[in-house]
């Protein structure tokens, strides 16, 4: 038996979980533990919806895109075309245009930090990131300080996991060409308070680059209200399928920025010496796109939009809540970031003398999967002095009870290694 939700006034109210779960074939299969998934920071499940799209395209209208005059090529180009406007209405940008498909995240960080970066960076400007970044906002910057001279600047955090912002004034300077942070932590679950940075930022005359991978999926986000100059999010941690991301950015940023990879698709007019190239967004997307994946991505869209981000980023902050009162009763337990109420997403932690993956081991053999490690977030780590943590991080499919569970695998690690080291 596991232990009943321990607070009645948690009791969810803003989502029908079981209808929801309902959706996702994967949590609806039989297996000896039930399968308790709390690794959506990594990536997410998918809906029947989304898989169904996809299997449509496959097996009804499978052609490439763009090219083709004939009927299921025409179709699968006007399906693409969709999502991209699907997307766009989604994050609140002015025109589909603005939309660039990539395969993930750090594709379309990557596009950035070569493109703009190579034809606006110079020696001595500054490019200022948060020592919370995932490494897919990090290494890029880095390749391009190091190509061009300039140097990386970091706002540090508190040890509750907020950025230092009393700090803002003096990072920021007319040295500073672009501001690159992340909207949520990975692994702190931190929102970060976005408009008030790019304000800062812009008054300066910086560029702001937001790594919205663990923020879209999980809470509304407008770009024109952020006024950000380029937003990165990946479809597989929004219930859409791996191998399609998004980059927005304003346009005539994206006009002016030389293309990152070229070949089919990016083009104009091609001459033996020299090519024109095509307008945004046709110049970044080279050869045969995710096609699949984009209207999967679009049915993603659809999804979320029906259940309503609103009500996922309560749901959510109400599991939240429950597992931060749950589990700070285990002595030992250490949990990384703020509070419930200025984060989204995920817990971080660690149990005195017992090694993360242990964790994740043990609770591996009860059904529940967590991630264990450095989360790509090195500094990060190095700031707290940890090698690593456990993370479980929750979605719109995850209930209270499987909180219990994760409660219930934390407290048999406790007894096997308190017993293994007597
Ligand atoms: N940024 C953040 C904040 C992330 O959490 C992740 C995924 N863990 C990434 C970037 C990279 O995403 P992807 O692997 O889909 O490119």
């Amino acid at each position: 038996m596991h232990a009943q939700p321990m607070n009645d006034a948690l009791t969810l109210h803003t989502l029908d979980v079981e209808a929801i779960r309902n959706d996702f074939p994967i949590l609806k299969q039989e297996s000896d533990p039930r399968l308790i998934y709390l690794d959506s920071a990594a990536t997410s499940q998918t809906p029947d919806c989304v898989v169904n799209a996809m299997d449509e395209y496959y097996r009804t209208y499978n052609a490439n895109i763009h090219r083709g005059i004939y009927r299921i090529s025409e179709e699968a180009t006007a399906r693409y075309e969709e999502a991209r406007k699907k997307i766009a209405r989604f994050i609140n940008a002015r025109r589909s245009s603005q939309i660039v498909f990539t395969r993930n995240t750090t594709e379309s960080i990557n596009l950035v930090a070569y493109s703009w970066g190579s034809a606006n960076i110079r020696e001595g400007d500054e490019i200022l990131v948060t020592v919370m970044e995932h490494h897919s906002n990090l290494l890029p910057w880095q390749l391009l300080a190091q190509r061009t001279g300039a140097k990386l600047r970091f706002i540090e955090i508190t040890e509750e996991g907020l950025l230092q912002l009393d700090d803002l004034d003096r990072l920021l300077t007319e040295r500073t060409r672009i501001v690159a942070m992340t909207h949520v932590s990975n692994v702190l679950g931190t929102i970060n308070p976005i408009q008030d940075i790019t304000a800062a930022a812009h008054a300066v005359g910086a560029k702001v680059l937001i790594d919205a991978a663990q923020s879209v999926p999980h809470l509304p986000v407008d770009v024109q209200q952020m006024d950000c100059d380029f937003l990165a999010f990946s479809g597989h941690k929004m219930c859409g399928p791996t191998g399609i991301g998004v980059l927005y950015g304003k346009l005539d940023l994206l006009e002016e920025m030389p293309p990152f990879l070229v070949g089919g698709s990016t083009i104009r007019s091609v001459q033996r010496e020299h090519s024109i190239y095509a307008d945004p967004p046709a110049k970044f997307e080279a050869g045969t796109p995710s096609i699949a994946e984009a209207i999967g991505l679009g049915a993603a869209v659809d999804y979320l939009r029906k259940v309503g981000l609103e009500a996922i980023y309560a749901h959510e902050h109400e599991l939240l809540e429950y597992a931060h009162q749950k589990l700070s009763d285990i002595e030992g337990l250490t949990i990384y970031g703020p509070k419930p109420r200025q984060k989204t997403g995920a817990i971080s932690l660690n149990l005195d003398g017992i090694h993360p993956h242990d964790l994740a081991g043990v609770l591996d053999v009860s059904g529940v999967a967590i991630r264990a490690g450095h989360h790509c977030a090195q500094p990060l780590m190095q700031q707290y002095d940890v090698i690593a943590t456990a993370r479980a991080s929750f979605y719109l499919y995850n209930t209270l009870e499987e909180i219990d569970r994760l409660y219930d695998g934390l407290l048999t690690a406790k007894k096997i290694f308190t017993r293994r080291r007597r």
